[in-house]
């Protein structure tokens, strides 16, 4: 089969590779889909390689399931599914409360394996996954349901961690309007009676927002945290959601969250917020702000994203590429082309 394999530090190629096996616990999936998610690249600009041999990428995975491990019941070939991206291992205290994404086998990188992260991904024609990663999809396109398993899981989860501060007539800002940014702004409007200020570097991207029922949008710059304290009372807003993670948005979203407000870090930018033990007031975060780093989402999120996108709620926004055309698709990426979600097609 075809698999689009880092081979080396930068280094991405389309390779011919045998069909995997599976384990009596597993499936084997045809992927119709896999997403492709700026954490991808951050992954190709690694100076070294996260294991010795080449790596099939992808960890936003569609597909039909085509061969059922001989101990796995409930499955059948032929369903259709997303792969839920934590394999975490299911019995311990973590996983037993539904935070499958902490699990402690993990330990305290608590970053469970990830398919095309350590095992390999679904940017390939098949895949094998643990079956209880399999989430079944109904009749949703597998375009549409791949980026459900990264951008609208990790949305969902963040979004879900700040609910206490999304009640009606509150204020939501969502940093970067791109694969996750854009469905995190549908879910906010989904779930909450708030309103959505989407910020981001490129107009074009406040255009998505607009079309994703954003209520305003502001182009980042030096002035984003003042024009966010005028259009709120000088309070600030009750929820702040960085998909970006950059020194400017990270110390936008320390400036521009309420006192008892939820900033939430989800981008990967390794910005530092500048946050201090001192008194609170002036710029810096308030009184009663919490910060919570969060990652990826429980299966449970998965589930709920997957409804929300049968029901219409959730529209993904994608570009679609051919699998070898992965490379080009990831310079998009990073030139910051991509509108909405790119999926690549085996
Ligand atoms: P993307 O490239 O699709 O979107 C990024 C968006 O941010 C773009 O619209 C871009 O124009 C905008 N942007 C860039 N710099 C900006 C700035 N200074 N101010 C405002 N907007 C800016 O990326 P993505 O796939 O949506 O991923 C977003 C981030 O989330 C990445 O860092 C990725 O690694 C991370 N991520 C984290 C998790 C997690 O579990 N925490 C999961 C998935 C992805
Ligand atoms: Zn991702
Ligand atoms: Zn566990």
């Amino acid at each position: 089969m075809r698999a689009l394999q880092l081979t080396a530090p930068g280094t991405l190629e389309l390779r011919e590779v045998p069909v995997p096996e599976i384990g009596p616990a597993d499936l084997l999936l045809r992927v119709g889909a896999a997403g492709l998610c700026h954490s991808d690249s951050y992954v190709l600009s690694l100076p070294f390689s996260l294991r010795a041999e080449p790596l099939t990428l992808g960890h936003e995975i569609a597909g039909t399931v085509a061969a059922v491990g001989t101990d796995v019941t409930g499955r059948a070939v032929g369903e259709r599914g997303v792969v839920y991206l934590c394999w975490s291992c299911g019995g311990c205290r973590e996983c037993l409360r539904g935070n499958e994404n902490v699990c402690l086998a993990a330990g305290r990188a608590a970053m469970p394996p990830c398919p095309g992260l350590g095992p390999d991904g679904g940017m390939a024609e098949y895949v094998r996954i643990p079956a209880n990663s399999f989430v079944p999809i109904g009749e949703l396109d597998f375009d549409a349901a791949a980026p459900l398993a990264d951008a609208a899981l990790t949305s969902y989860h963040a979004v879900r961690g700040a609910r206490d501060q999304l009640h009606p007539g509150a204020t939501a800002v969502a940093i970067g309007v791109g694969g996750l940014g854009h469905v995190a702004v549908q879910i906010l409007k989904a779930v909450a009676e708030i309103r959505v200020i989407a910020v981001d570097i490129a107009p074009d991207k406040l255009e998505l927002a607009a079309d994703c029922g954003a209520d305003l949008g502001l182009l980042a710059g030096e002035d984003t945290a003042a024009r966010i304290l005028e259009l709120t009372e000088g309070r600030g807003a009750e929820a702040v959601f960085d998909f970006v993670g950059d020194d400017a948005t990270a110390r936008l979203a320390v400036r521009s969250v309420a006192p008892n407000g939820a900033y939430r870090m989800v981008g990967l930018g390794g910005g530092n917020p500048g946050i201090d033990a001192g008194p609170a007031g002036g710029p810096g975060l308030p009184w009663g702000a919490t910060v919570r780093k969060s990652y990826g989402g429980t299966k449970s999120d998965l589930a709920a994203a997957v409804e929300l996108a049968r029901s219409d709620a959730l529209r993904v926004v994608v570009e679609r590429f051919d699998l070898a055309d992965g490379p080009a698709a990831l310079d998009r990426l990073d030139r910051g082309l991509i509108r909405g979600r790119a999926v690549l097609i085996p």
